[in-house]
């Protein structure tokens, strides 16, 4: 016997949406409604129960077993690494900054590898923020900037940004205009009212010659980055001239060494346009739960990526404190990684260095782990077998609830057992 649950959220992705419809047979997620590739795969994942609940040296172990190894490789670590954290819970992050704050352990989340960039950019120029609420019922601009959402944030344009009819907008996708500044054509570039291809690596280029056209000074040359300054004059007038724009940008902005200059030279243009319209910039979060760590790091520690707290107090310092360059200069003795996002972009000399220390996973079922890791433990997923809270792109906190029994415990339960484990006298 089939039963439907109402306004489930998924973590899939930075999204976060609220408002599916899941069907379970005999507690198995059978159907996810509206469709989205990304969710149906998630949903599909998390139900493996073809792992077993916990490893060392990849043969299956009992849970305590597992727990037990990981204490020790814990209690050796002069130098230990916390990492991850985007798609865990708030109840797990806190737990991994109480065991980071007992290790005094350096503390990092898959932010360092991604959007990590515009948080030292906001931290320096500020932003013009808003909910993704807010775009929903006012924008009438939409400028997409090195994203493809189509792709990895596949319901946003149908749920925030371009589709739906807002208070404001009642039009919905008619009374809205979309532009899309890529290097190449994406998914989402077939759905823009304009396009606009540019050379790569010309990101500040671009946006600085925005700036100077919003501000109406002359430009000498014909073409910037591959774009004639007509379309970027005829752009302009588009921005200054409409009710409420945002700019959405992903990793093509942020990524290279001089990613947070690219972001920078972003928030400045929109706060230049505030002057003539309401402007808005928002990051597209690609991990789950990725603001949350964020959130709860800075919170809890004062910061929000890349922390040390070696000395007994929060040092913030990325780059320095940032896990892959940690691990490629060898200053980290053994690593605990909450989940596995975000490894992919890590440098070959992080990852050869992780496969030589002691490792810890703590990480849902996944169908192939990553790394080789001394010790991995398999944990349930916060919206399918635990409560917890997640926070969207835009920092909305949105409560999770179970949907089934879990098999697995959670990785707060795991990293307050470990903690636990420390604080026992040996
Ligand atoms: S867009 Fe993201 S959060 Fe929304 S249903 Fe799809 S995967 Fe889940």
């Amino acid at each position: 016997m089939s039963r439907t649950l109402e306004n489930v959220a998924c973590t899939a992705c930075g999204c976060v949406c609220d408002d599916l419809q899941v069907t379970l047979e005999k507690d198995q997620v059978v159907a996810v409604s509206p469709p989205c590739p990304l969710a149906e795969k998630w949903f599909a994942q998390a139900q493996r129960l073809d792992v077993a609940p916990a490893y060392i040296a990849d043969r299956p172990c009992p849970l305590p077993d597992a727990i037990h190894a990981a204490t020790n490789i814990l209690r050796a670590a002069q130098a230990p690494l916390i990492y991850g954290l985007s798609s865990s819970s708030t109840p797990g992050q806190r737990a991994a900054v109480a065991l980071a704050d007992h290790l005094r352990a350096t503390i990092d989340t898959s932010a360092s590898t991604c959007h990590g960039p515009s948080i030292l950019a906001v931290q320096e120029v500020g932003e013009s923020t808003c909910t993704l609420g807010e775009i929903r019922h006012r924008a009438d601009l939409v400028i997409y900037w090195g994203s493809n959402p189509a792709k990895s944030q596949p319901r946003h344009m149908e749920r925030y940004s371009l589709d739906p009819v807002g208070e404001f907008v009642p039009a919905g996708r008619a009374g809205r205009k979309l532009i899309v500044f890529d290097v190449q054509e994406t998914p989402t570039t077939t759905r823009a009212d304009q396009f606009v291809c540019m050379e790569r690596g010309s990101d500040f280029d671009l946006l600085w010659t925005l700036r100077a056209l919003v501000q109406g000074l002359p430009i000498a040359q014909e073409h910037i980055g591959g774009v004639a300054v007509t379309t970027l004059r005829q752009i302009v007038e588009q921005m200054k001239t409409c009710r409420c724009g945002v700019f959405f940008f992903g990793r093509g902005l942020t990524a290279g060494t001089n990613g947070h200059a690219h972001v920078q030279a972003l928030l400045m243009l929109v706060r230049d346009l505030n002057a003539y319209t309401r402007f808005h910039a928002r990051r597209m979060r690609v991990f789950g739960d990725v603001a949350g760590a964020d959130s709860v790091l800075a919170w809890q520690t004062g910061f929000p990526f890349s922390v040390n707290l070696a000395r007994g107090y929060p040092r913030y310092s990325p780059g320095e404190y940032s896990a892959a360059k940690l691990l490629e200069r060898k200053e980290v003795d053994a690593c605990v990684l909450v989940g596995s996002e975000g490894l992919n972009a890590f440098s070959a000399a992080a990852l050869a260095e992780l496969q030589k220390i002691p490792t810890v996973l703590i990480d849902h079922p996944q169908p192939a782990v990553p790394v080789p890791t001394t010790v991995r433990i398999t944990t349930g997923v916060y919206g399918i077998h635990h409560a917890g809270t997640a926070y969207r792109m835009d920092e909305v906190p949105i409560p999770l609830r179970p949907l089934i029994a879990s098999p697995w415990p959670s990785d707060a339960e795991v990293l307050g057992k470990i903690l636990d484990n420390l604080k026992a006298v040996v």
